[in-house]
């Protein structure tokens, strides 16, 4: 009894204290919590919720047993909500989750996600709703300004490329209706790399900043202005009442930004220019990849023609664009199709008389338009990135006819290959060619490899390194076209050269001027100082290659010693030529 009387007596302060806890715990609870009755008697009446919950709404904890649920909530709201708890109360679910609609005491609309499960009576009834509140606006906020960041360009806050493609399409669906025109401006500023290199990136981006504000200050409100990236803006115009208003707005952005520019905070002064291509959008049926394209193309006609100007995508543009797609297709299906094959061009030994070599230069040989010279189709090659292929081809083309050629007996034992800048930027081309080398059994000074004044110039580590392991594979590598860039003579020293094809141009001025002839002699001269062979090209005429063997020219070739011919065509003329 005695022990039974104190359990009890101990039972009683315990229970008192635990339900103390209880509800200090439930009271003081940082996250929004309430209990809505579900018995007969109190069915929909709040019956007690935590002081973070009366925060949310705006009450003091002890005004909230005083109110239904549909006080709290958005008219109609509160009878949904029953709906939505008929789960938890009929027991097929445990809680139920979903966004809830609460009205503060000052009226504005709280928006809360709401997790609620139900408590049940000593007799297994429902007694009440237990639920917790986490209100979401913050997470809308925060999730309104993820979205906002997804479309603005973080450095200077205009908007990126995926807002401005959004503009376009609703631009593009406007112009439609209101027969209005629209403009795409590509803007590039001029020489930003260097910018960037001499006075620091910190200053570049300063400038961009500056830059696209004042884009902005004189662009209309309803025009998007966007930066790509970079240094490229893009400022899209909508509402112009004709094509020609494109002028003001461009030379007003262009006057704007060649202002010299303070940077902030730096003290700094810096003198900026861009270069700007308009695409005048006059149809809504464009789609915007050919209008940015457009546009691009138009800023490049800027860039050459000096900088610091606009230019338009006119006729003259379009007519380029359609012949330079053809030609990428031409180009395309010639190597689809194996349609690229070498013609080979004789070359003369100028003091022997003899014809020693064959120069292959690239045909297409299409079956409709017959046979297609370089000038149609290499400037796309190089532009499209194709070059490579060709050049790759070429050479092993060249390399395979030279091995029959030997196989078959036909005395022509040496070919000369070109090859553009970006092939030796390639790093698998050296390899291809080393391949084809040793596939057919050729090498040394079989190959002769005509560079660019631009390759031997580059400062390309992979271009450099391309260089000399052909030449270190024993391969003759030397200049084509001599004199024609800026070769300063420190570089023919950089590799060992084998010869200096002196260009077409020269020879053809041979004859006109005691000047033009003296010219010739000191370009033989330099090939001679750097124990490189001499080659002319373009000899077309006697008295042309007379006065080139007069000045020790080692070697010819031109329309007077033969044109480049199919590989058939010219096994036939070198088996009945003695000069072969
Ligand atoms: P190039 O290497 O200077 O080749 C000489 C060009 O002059 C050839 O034009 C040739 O047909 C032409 N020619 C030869 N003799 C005479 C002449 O007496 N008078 C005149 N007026 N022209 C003559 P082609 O074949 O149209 O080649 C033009 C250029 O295309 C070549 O100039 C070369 O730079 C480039 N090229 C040709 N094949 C290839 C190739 O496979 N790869 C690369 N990267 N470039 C190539």
């Amino acid at each position: 009894m005695t022990s039974a009387g104190a359990t009890s007596e101990r039972a009683a302060p315990d229970l008192a204290a635990s339900e103390a806890h209880l509800r200090l715990a439930f009271d003081s609870a940082p996250i929004a919590m309430s209990l809505i009755g579900l018995s007969p008697d109190t069915v929909g009446s709040y019956l007690r919720a935590n002081t973070a919950f009366a925060r949310m709404l705006g009450y003091h904890p002890d005004e909230i047993p005083s109110l239904d649920a549909d006080e709290l909530s958005l008219p109609g709201d509160a009878e949904r909500d029953l709906v939505r708890f008929e789960s938890i109360v009929n027991g097929t679910a445990t809680s139920v989750e979903f966004e809830k609609r609460y009205r503060h005491k000052d009226g504005h609309i709280v928006l809360a996600w709401l997790t609620s499960s139900v408590a049940l009576g000593p007799t297994g009834a429902p007694l009440c709703l237990i639920s917790h509140a986490v209100e979401i606006m913050d997470r809308r906020r925060e999730q309104s300004e993820l979205q906002r960041l997804a479309v603005t360009d973080a450095l200077t806050g205009l908007a990126n490329a995926t807002l401005l493609r959004d503009r376009l399409d609703q631009a593009l669906a406007r112009l439609h209706r209101d027969q209005s025109y629209g403009a795409l401006m590509h803007l590039d500023v001029d020489r930003f790399t260097a910018i960037n290199s001499s006075r620091g990136s910190h200053l570049g981006d300063a400038l961009l900043v500056e830059m696209a504000g004042r884009i902005e200050a004189v662009s209309r409100a309803d025009s998007t202005v966007a930066r790509l990236g970079g240094d490229e803006f893009v400022v899209l115009i909508e509402g112009l009442a004709s094509p020609d208003d494109v002028h003001g707005v461009a030379t007003r952005l262009l006057d704007a930004l060649r202002r010299p520019y303070l940077i902030p905070g730096t003290g700094e002064a810096l003198v900026a220019t861009v270069s700007m291509g308009v695409a005048v959008i006059t149809r809504a049926d464009r789609s915007p990849v050919d209008l940015h394209h457009e546009a691009d193309l138009a800023m490049h006609r800027a860039k050459d023609a000096g900088r610091d100007q606009y230019a338009l995508f006119d006729d003259a543009l379009r007519a380029r664009v359609i012949a330079r797609t053809g030609a990428e297709l031409l180009l395309r299906r010639a190597l689809a199709e194996d349609l690229l094959l070498p013609h080979f061009q004789p070359i003369l030994d100028v003091a022997a008389g003899r014809l020693v070599s064959v120069e292959a230069l690239a045909r297409i040989h299409d079956p409709l338009r017959g046979v297609i010279t370089p000038d149609q189709f290499l400037e796309v090659a190089e532009e499209s990135g194709l070059i490579a292929e060709v050049d790759g081809r070429m050479i092993d083309r060249a390399i395979a006819q030279l091995a029959r050629w030997r196989r078959d007996g036909v005395a022509l034992r040496r070919v000369s290959v070109t090859v553009s800048t970006r092939s030796l930027t390639d790093p698998g081309f050296v390899e291809r060619v080393e391949k084809a080398a040793r596939w057919y059994d050729v090498g040394g000074a079989e190959l002769r490899i005509e560079l660019s004044e631009h390759s031997v110039l580059s400062t390309s580590p992979t271009v450099h390194a391309s260089i000399s392991r052909l030449a270190g594979l024993g391969f003759h590598v030397g200049l084509d076209n001599f004199a024609t860039g800026y070769s300063a003579l420190a570089h023919l020293q950089r590799y060992p050269l084998a010869f200096l094809k002196v260009d077409r141009s020269f020879i053809a001025r041979l004859g006109n001027s005691r000047r033009d002839d003296a010219v010739v002699a000191a370009l033989i001269d330099l090939a001679h100082a750097h124990e490189a062979l001499a080659v002319a090209q373009g000899v077309e005429t006697v008295d042309q290659l007379e006065t080139l063997r007069a000045m020790g020219c080692d070697r010819a070739q031109g329309d007077l010693l033969g044109p480049a011919l199919p590989p058939g065509e010219l096994a036939a003329i070198v088996a009945a030529d003695p000069r072969w």
